[in-house]
């Protein structure tokens, strides 16, 4: 079988310093583990998906000098999702749920993490005429056990972490949580790599991956953000502030991939980098 990794980023907005790193850890897990490379538009968000911000991510990308073996974007993969859904339709998994959001924090107690862990209030409802609501997936009651190769063994339980939780919004629209599933296991993704911030959504994404079929789920690394020197997640500011804006101000990708490495604590000084020994030195961190 094809190993293949992806890098999947969501055109909301111009890519910033965080999706560089993010780019660096999948080419170095690429190469270090001879992977082949998908390119995945995530534009499930069809509110703040831009076609700017599309084009923009191929062109940032190859101005860097990253090369990719397959790419897909989401939005033209709408009847993949609907399979999806029946699949689990068929199962009886899934429900619409009428709560609005105040419902859902007034209603609902929350995660370790502050998360609001869904209790079922609308499972046994069945579906109303016209009203807006969003569909949800049944969680097994089960802990979701997983490895991961830089922080270790994870125990969790989604019923706990989340509850059964959305797979299409109240618009029609795919949820982040369900397209990533339908996609990783149709596009036969094996190794994902990607920020901590989303460590947390592994549990359910293997839960549901099972539910649509997939009982080997792929390996895991999720990979340090570029903090501040205070140990703090980028700012807003700070992931405003986009690639574009310093190409257009005449810094070169060497200055870039440099900077980068350096704030994620990958060299020491802020010294230029070509792409070739950015990857390396990452590859020498995994
Ligand atoms: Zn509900």
């Amino acid at each position: 079988m094809e190993r293949k990794i992806r890098f999947a980023p969501s055109p909301t907005g111009y890519l910033h310093e965080g999706h560089l790193l993010s780019a660096l850890y999948v080419w170095a897990a690429a190469k270090k583990w001879d992977l082949s490379i998908h390119l995945r538009i995530e534009d499930h968000d069809r509110g703040r998906a831009r076609p700017e911000y599309i084009e923009s991510i191929y062109d940032d990308l190859e101005w860097f000098g990253f090369r990719w073996d397959s790419q897909s974007i989401q939005s033209e993969r709408t009847s993949i999702y609907e399979t999806a859904l029946k699949t689990l339709e068929k199962q009886g998994l899934v429900y619409p749920c009428y709560c609005s959001r105040k419902q859902l924090e007034e209603e609902n107690p929350k995660s370790e993490t502050g998360e609001i862990v869904y209790q079922g209030k609308c499972k046994a409802l069945g579906m109303t005429a016209d009203a807006p609501h969003n569909l949800r997936v049944i969680v097994p009651d089960k802990v979701i056990t997983w490895h991961d190769m830089r922080l270790g063994d994870f125990s969790e339980n989604p019923k706990l972490q989340c509850g059964d939780f959305p797979i299409r919004d109240r618009e029609g629209q795919w949820t982040y949580q369900f397209a990533v599933c339908v996609d990783d296991i149709d596009e036969g993704i094996t190794h994902i790599v990607r920020g901590e911030d989303i460590r947390s959504s592994t549990a359910r994404q293997i839960a549901l991956m099972r539910l649509l079929g997939r009982d080997t789920p792929p390996l895991y690394l999720h990979h340090p953000l570029i903090v501040d020197p205070a140990g703090k997640k980028l700012s807003k500011r700070e992931r405003a502030h986009s690639i574009r804006q310093d190409r257009d101000a005449g810094i070169s990708p060497e200055i870039l991939l440099g900077r980068v490495c350096h704030k994620a604590g990958l060299q020491s000084a802020d010294t230029p980098l070509n792409l070739e020994k950015a990857i390396s030195i990452v590859v020498h961190s995994l």
